[in-house]
């Protein structure tokens, strides 16, 4: 008997974020493979002599070859076990939980899916900010910011500048220059509100707030390193505010 695969999302970092079908699908497992952004207290939640694989992929540091991982996952299940494949956030937001599913599936492996709560999601809102919005924002667009420039680069910024959306920029903060200018150059206002969270949810958690003319050096100025995400729309006007209220009252 061929055992099976879970693709679980591991939420954004608070282990109290966690699904209990993620609970259910960790107490169930033979052997569990987590990817770094996953905050290790979750693993409470496996039996005792579960095996944990760490396949770490952070960007610029040691990381495991996707054909490895999916090798290892076929490998597992065809040996007959319960094989976990834990994420940060939502498994397929930015998270090629999708592609690891084709591969598998193709392979003949059964695979489900556990969603998780994304850190798009996650940060705006420990920041005190509604993505969508009645009067500021009728959407929301989730962006990577980690696209590689000029030739091949996908993203149409002038379109996400004109979208009148908020943007919600996932792995932003190393090129945060970056899009700050294309966004600028796009048409979007300088004076547009900003918020970077990073670390959301958890006990590192840090918060900086600004506009878009001067977002990359309010992420430099804050410390804020990543995982961080960025939220750039009107609908951070209030976060903005808020912490330069609480400034004001610890300066005075
Ligand atoms: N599948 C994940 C995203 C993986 S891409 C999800 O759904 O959340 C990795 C990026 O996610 C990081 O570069 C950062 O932009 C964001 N991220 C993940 N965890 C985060 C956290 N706790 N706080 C802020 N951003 C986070």
């Amino acid at each position: 008997m061929s055992g099976k695969v879970c693709l679980v999302g591991a939420g954004p970092g608070d282990p109290e974020l966690l699904t209990l079908a993620a609970v259910r699908a960790l107490r169930a497992a033979d052997v569990v493979l987590v990817d770094d952004l996953v905050n290790r207290a979750v693993l409470e939640h496996t039996r005792p002599g579960t095996r944990v694989i760490a396949v770490g992929k952070r960007g610029g540091s040691k990381s495991t070859p996707q054909a490895f991982i999916e090798r290892l996952m076929l490998q597992e299940a065809r040996a007959g076990h319960n094989v976990v494949r834990l994420k940060g956030g939502d498994p397929f937001l930015f998270g090629r939980g999708g592609e690891e599913s084709a591969h598998l599936r193709a392979a003949g492996v059964g695979v489900t899916v556990i969603p998780g709560i994304t850190s798009g999601l996650a940060a705006p809102l420990v920041a005190g900010i509604s993505v969508t919005h009645r009067e500021a924002s009728p959407g929301v667009i989730f962006v990577t910011g980690h696209e590689k420039d000029g030739a091949g680069e996908r993203i149409d910024w002038e379109a996400l500048a004109a979208s009148g959306l908020t943007l919600v920029i996932y792995m932003g903060v190393a090129k945060a220059g970056r899009i700050q200018e294309r966004l600028l150059a796009a048409g979007l206002s300088g004076a547009t509100p900003v918020a970077a969270v990073a670390s959301a949810t958890l006990a590192e958690q840090r918060i900086a707030t600004g506009t878009l003319q001067a977002m990359a050096q309010m992420i430099q100025r804050a410390g804020i390193v990543s995982p961080a995400i960025l939220v750039i729309g009107e609908v951070a006007r209030e976060a903005v505010e808020q912490l330069a209220a609480t400034a004001r009252s610890a300066a005075a």
